[in-house]
């Protein structure tokens, strides 16, 4: 088929308005925010059904065209640009919210349900649960946010987000729909077992396994109070078993270390953020202290937060996240986001911190604990002026060297761009490369799903 009779069965399988080889409309999802070169798209297609996506990814199969799924596109790292040019199915469209269970405390969502959406639905309609939702802009999708090990204010305590995950609805490659999960055998989205566990096939994969459709994920219950434990620490060796210890307690909610030199008098300085959940005022009081204990013992000094800081802290982070991605003003953000072994954390801040000034930017890290100390999500930023060639490359380069220094210090990037993933594949299992690749090929029999990605 030529590009006309393409585009041609695109308007009959979603309609005139939903589908677009435009360049004007293409050049948005050419790029996005991140420092990745752009890249050229063929056509953009907006399913609303399942049955839509699976002839879309039908016609895509027969004349082997690929296709790369995307949600808010928000991953910085280019993980939603096709590689190999040819279709994006851009999934916003497909948002509805399918199942609450207030028992078994799952929500069964369509792909494009945006996490801004998700938490409005519960405030307003359940507002006894919450769900694990990132610190990222409300316009990403859960689906977007779960399938790349995203976390956020709920992952000390329960893991990051792939392992919330009960279930999946997938079209594959071939337009077979398929079910992962306990909705493979029951009506019941709510647990990933007792069956062999595929979900995890179809996690960090980047959409080269296949389109999802619908995804269950965990809710969990509202703690009526919210509190910050926030102090300083000076120098960082002693990170590692200060956190060890406020782990242990498992009176923790979320755990999270700063460190930035914006303030040079601070530039010596860990800021730790201790979140304390409770029932009741006294179960607060009796966390806080505990924690406030923790922090002297290591000589951590307790700094109370009030006003507009401490607001943006407690109830708005993707607010204060985006402030911070765009501190620098130039509509360009970054950062090399991994997961790193807990006692890596002083050698990860030392070495992030001489890349960072290497490329000329004022260093800000950040450590977010995962599944009570299981691990850590280490990240190092690079806020950057889109208009400045220089600012571009640098912070490419940038990017390199922290994947290299995660790889060397015993971590693995994570959600990482093309480069990242080739290093990552360095490293890897030959034995596990090829079963992957074998997988792949029964998944994907064509490599039209998100191809280029996960290849060496
Ligand atoms: C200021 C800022 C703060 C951030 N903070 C956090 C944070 O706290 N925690 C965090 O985890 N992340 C954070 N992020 C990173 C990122 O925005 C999120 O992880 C986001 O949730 C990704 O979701 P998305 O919908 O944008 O995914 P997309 O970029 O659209 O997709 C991600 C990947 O999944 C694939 N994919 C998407 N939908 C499907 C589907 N239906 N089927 C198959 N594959 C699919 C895509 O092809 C792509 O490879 C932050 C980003 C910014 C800009």
């Amino acid at each position: 088929m030529d590009e006309k009779q393409i585009i041609h069965v695109l308007h009959e399988i979603v309609g005139n308005d939903f589908v677009s080889n435009r360049p004007e409309e293409l050049f948005i999802y050419s790029q996005d925010s991140g420092a990745s070169e752009p890249r050229s798209v063929d056509y953009v297609v907006m399913p609303q059904n399942i049955i839509e996506v699976q002839k879309i990814v039908r016609l895509a199969n027969r004349e082997k065209i690929p296709i790369t799924p995307m949600g808010g596109g928000l991953t910085l790292s280019g993980l939603a640009i096709p590689v190999k040019k040819g279709i994006v199915m851009d999934m916003k469209r497909m948002d509805k919210i399918i199942e609450i269970n207030e028992f078994s405390r799952y929500a069964v969502l369509e792909a494009g349900v945006t996490t801004g959406k998700i938490k409005a639905y519960l405030d307003e309609n359940h507002p006894d649960l919450q769900p694990p939702i990132p610190d990222a802009p409300p316009s990403v999708t859960v689906a977007g946010n779960m399938l790349i090990h995203g976390s956020g204010y709920l992952s000390q305590k329960y893991g990051c987000h792939s392992s919330l995950i009960n279930g999946l609805e997938v079209v594959i490659s071939t337009g077979e729909i398929c079910r992962f999960g306990s909705c493979a055998v029951s009506d019941y989205w709510f647990s990933k077992g007792p069956i062999p566990d595929l979900i995890g096939l179809f996690t960090s994969a980047f959409g080269t396994m296949g389109i999802i459709t619908k995804i269950s994920i965990k809710l969990f219950p509202k703690p009526k109070f919210r509190d910050l434990v926030f102090g300083f620490l000076e120098g960082f060796l002693d990170l590692p078993k200060i956190m060890s210890k406020i782990t242990f307690t498992e009176l923790a909610e979320d755990i999270m270390i700063g460190k930035s030199d914006v303030q040079e008098a601070f530039k010596n300085f860990a800021s730790l953020m201790v979140y304390i959940v409770g029932n009741s005022k006294e179960e607060l009081n009796f966390k806080r202290k505990t924690i406030e204990q923790i922090f002297e013992e290591y000589d951590a000094r307790v700094a109370p937060l009030s006003g507009r800081i401490r607001d943006i802290m407690m109830s708005q982070p993707q607010y204060g996240a985006a402030l911070a991605a765009d501190w620098k003003k130039g509509g360009g953000f970054e950062y090399v986001g991994s997961f790193i072994p807990l006692e890596k954390i002083p050698e990860a801040i030392e070495k992030g911190t001489k890349i960072s000034k290497k490329y000329g930017l004022i260093p800000s890290l950040l450590c977010r604990l995962i599944g009570r100390g299981h691990a850590v999500m280490f990240s190092v930023t690079f806020p950057f002026n889109r208009a400045n060639p220089k600012d571009m490359i640098n912070t490419r380069k940038g990017l390199e060297e922290t994947n290299k220094m995660i790889l060397e210090i015993g971590g693995i990037p994570w959600k990482s761009e093309l480069g990242g993933q080739k290093l990552i594949m360095e490293k890897m299992d030959p034995n596990f490369k090829k079963i992957f690749k074998n997988i792949r090929n029964i998944f994907d029999p064509n490599g039209i799903m998100n191809p280029g990605n996960w290849d060496d």
